[in-house]
């Protein structure tokens, strides 16, 4: 298991405090349709941070590529 259930229910979105969901083990995504951030989860740990969530805004969940991350990306443009 990945991720904590526990842990999966208090967190929320750093941007708008939305609870996220988790999705394919590997993305937690915002259900706000005004923000659709969507956080990796890199080695089990989960990404909560606005400007990680800010580069996925964009992309489909279904085209999100958890493989193209890496603890030495998250975080950087
Ligand atoms: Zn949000």
């Amino acid at each position: 298991m990945p991720v904590d259930s526990e842990l999966l229910d208090i967190l929320v979105c750093p941007h708008c405090r939305t609870k996220v969901r988790l999705y394919g083990d590997a993305w937690l995504i915002c259900p706000n349709p005004d923000c659709r951030r969507k956080y990796p989860i890199v080695d089990d740990i989960p990404v909560m941070m606005i400007e990680e969530g800010d580069k996925y805004i964009d992309t489909p969940p279904d085209q999100l590529d958890i493989t193209k991350i890496s603890l030495d990306t998250v975080g950087k443009p």
